[in-house]
């Protein structure tokens, strides 16, 4: 059987979401339009996880019903998306990597907000005004 091509964002998110965790298909979609930032509807992910399954790559548990349904990779899956990564490369790391920030100084994620300040000369990612002041200073908070 010839492999599964990914053609746009939302099929590659579809794998990735699933290498990181088994879940339902509601929430794939949830986690997509939080990374993506627009809004995904069912007919763009369930046909692709049918797709999936078909091919083995995706098996599912629960219910028959497609919301209670948790999809999860097959060990064929799994190597699927490493045939991904080879294939896609920096992308596929962009792509999989969540949109947060970490903290200069304690490394903390900072989700939203932070605080920005320019130490020698550019502008470095805080998560808080005591964390800025303390950073090159040695103490954590
Ligand atoms: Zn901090």
């Amino acid at each position: 059987m010839s492999d599964i091509e990914i053609k746009n964002v939302i099929k590659l998110f579809t794998v990735l979401l699933l290498s990181e965790k088994e879940q339902h298909g509601y929430e794939l979609m949830k986690k997509m339009e939080e990374r993506t930032g627009k809004k995904i509807s069912p007919g763009q992910i369930y046909p692709f996880l049918k797709q999936l399954k078909e091919h083995k790559y995706v098996d599912t548990e629960g219910r028959e019903e497609r919301d209670k349904l948790v999809y999860y990779l097959t060990p064929e899956g799994k190597r699927f998306v490493v045939r991904l990564s080879e294939k896609f490369g920096d992308l596929f790391e962009i792509a999989i990597k969540p949109k947060l920030t970490e903290c200069a100084h304690c490394k903390c994620e900072i989700y939203k907000g932070g605080y920005k300040k320019k130490i020698g000369g550019r502008y470095l990612d805080f998560c808080c005004r005591n964390c800025a002041n303390s950073y090159g200073k040695g103490n954590r908070h």
